[in-house]
């Protein structure tokens, strides 16, 4: 019964992405790319400050992982730098360990599934690891390398 909710959400968001658009004004970027799966994917970015004011993406991919991206723009709107790199690694657990999920992670638990499909869970994390590259890349401002 739940895998079918969870099944249903994640379809639902493979054909009517939300956030998806390129943004003109987004003051960090960055591409992501899955050889295994050819899924590709740009990232946009609108930091206030250490806050996540908006953000979305572009891409041509299977349905994971654009499925994935959608639920994580939803997901990070108003978030901390912190907070948003957190949640990253809940979900990273989420897929790759048996650790129960957190209540944090939301919506994001249908994606738990993918866990017993190793080669689709690169799918499921390629927008997280673009989101990462995008909120560490130096070249918009000064990271601190303490
Ligand atoms: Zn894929």
């Amino acid at each position: 019964m739940v895998d079918d909710l969870y099944q249903e959400i994640i379809i639902d968001h493979s054909k009517r992405p939300r956030n998806c658009h390129a943004m003109e004004d987004a003051n960090r970027r960055a591409e992501g790319y899955d050889p295994l799966c050819g899924d590709k994917l740009k990232l946009f970015l609108k930091m206030e400050g250490d806050v996540v004011r908006d953000l979305s993406f572009v891409g041509a991919g299977c349905a994971i992982s654009t499925a994935s991206a959608s639920l994580m723009t939803e997901s990070l709107k108003g978030k901390s730098r912190d907070e948003a790199l957190k949640l990253l690694e809940k979900f990273h657990e989420l897929l790759t360990t048996d650790t129960p999920a957190g209540k944090e992670l939301g919506k994001l638990v249908v994606f738990g599934g993918v866990r017993e499909y190793p080669a689709r869970v690169k799918c499921a994390t390629l927008a997280w690891h673009t989101l990462r590259s995008a909120l560490t890349d130096s070249s918009a401002e000064p990271v601190s390398t303490e």
